[in-house]
């Protein structure tokens, strides 16, 4: 029907109305996509409010009703459709370019990154990772664009998952998913916009030393941390005496395996359990003693630091530097219960194992960074779990997937 036709039919019909033209242009995609962003700070409920928009399009599609909560899966492709959302609302010249042609123009900000559209429609950094044998996000993560909310609160994200770690970790633990660009001055602008870390780093420093002493007064933490791979294990000690001491040991052996010299502090605790080594070692040549499977025949030995030195054990001072760090912005002036207390510990253990063994490079061509996890099961402890490899004949397995389905 052509408009003469419309408008004479239309006339007919209800003759008194004003016939106007109205030109209506909506972009349902992009205000869509703001609301969606206001709605919350959190990244995660961010995600899980769009992968059940999601579900109940895909009922309406194929008219199969999914129920219960939402799968690894969903939450991967709702966060891929929202990633490539933003990503054509920043980068829509580069990814229109992509889709005819390799690379983008010279004058890009994303030229370096030698950028390419993955199956999802996602803008991912092609590098010269293609054939090492890491998770496919982390051998082309997703660009993000600088000084967008979306970019923003994924790293805020990460922030408060890894108990308010510091700006230079948090790039490393982003970058195992994601490319913000101009990442480093994001994190750091994150971490110093952070409340919980600016209360924990107040000028006067009275009100923490209440905190620490508060903590002293229920747990004590005992930090090994070693001199080789410098990873970090944590144990709660419930006092000061050297049984306590002495059990801490045997839990620390059994779960890390035993040292061949151990090294501490000239503190009064360390000399008392020295001494009952001492004891125990020499009990040990007598048969009838019941605590002498503790120390191996070879036995571990024992070195103190100077007294009053300090700066000797430099080593584990920053560890204990690094613990108290996340403890502080967790903890507050809480209470935690025995067992809150002993996986916040071990979720710090975790964090500080994860921290990157050497400077961070900006290069998309590098391989991630070098943590004490990597020594302890070969992958940092909160990167993204390799393809199940149990199914290979171990003849086609290569070396270092061979390793990795050992650990
Ligand atoms: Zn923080």
């Amino acid at each position: 029907m052509n408009e003469s036709e419309y408008s004479c039919e239309f006339k007919t019909v209800v003759p008194e109305m004003p016939i106007s033209s109205v030109c209506v242009s909506t972009n349902s995609d992009l205000s869509f996509l703001s609301d969606l962003l206001c709605m919350s700070n959190s990244y995660i409920k961010i995600l899980r409010i769009f992968s059940y928009v999601l579900r109940f399009v895909n009922v309406k599609k194929s008219n199969v009703i999914v129920s219960g909560p939402l799968c690894a899966s969903e939450l991967n492709q709702a966060e891929n459709r929202l990633v490539g959302m933003v990503q054509r609302e920043v980068f829509s010249a580069e990814i229109r370019i992509l889709q005819y042609q390799k690379g983008v123009l010279l004058n890009s900000k994303l030229k370096n990154l030698n950028p390419f559209l993955d199956s999802d429609r996602v803008l991912r950094v092609g590098g010269r990772l293609g054939n090492s044998d890491l998770p496919y996000v982390s051998k082309y993560p997703a660009i993000l664009p600088n000084k967008h909310k979306l970019t923003n609160q994924i790293i805020a994200y990460f922030h408060l998952k890894n108990l308010h770690i510091g700006a230079s970790s948090l790039l490393h633990c982003v970058r195992e998913r994601f490319w913000p660009l101009n990442g480093r001055s994001l994190c750091r602008k994150i971490v110093h916009e952070c409340i919980a870390c600016f209360k924990a780093k107040p000028v006067v420093t009275s009100q923490l030393m209440d905190i620490v002493i508060k903590e002293k007064e229920s747990f004590i933490k005992c930090i090994f941390v070693c001199f080789v791979s410098k990873a970090v294990h944590i144990e709660i000690v419930s006092d000061l005496t050297s049984e306590a001491f002495i059990a801490t040991l045997k839990s620390f052996f059994g779960r890390r395996g035993k040292c061949a010299k151990l090294y501490s502090d000239n503190g009064k605790t360390f000399v008392g359990a020295n001494l009952e080594i001492k004891g125990i070692l020499k009990l040990i040549k007598e048969p009838d003693e019941k605590l002498s499977g503790f120390l191996p025949a070879e036995g571990i030995e024992w070195k103190f630091i100077p007294p009053r030195a300090p700066s000797f054990g430099g080593l584990w001072e920053a560890a204990v530097k690094s613990a108290k760090y996340h403890l502080k912005r967790i903890m507050g002036s809480s209470n935690l219960t025995y067992e809150d207390f002993l996986t916040v510990c071990i979720q710090i253990e975790g964090i500080l194992n994860s921290r990157p063994l050497c400077p961070l490079s900006s290069s998309a061509d590098d391989l991630n960074a070098l943590t004490p996890a990597h020594f302890l099961i070969g992958r940092s402890m909160n990167s993204i779990i390799e393809p199940n490899l149990t199914d290979l004949s171990e003849s086609v397995l290569k070396r270092w997937q061979r390793v990795t389905r050992l650990v």
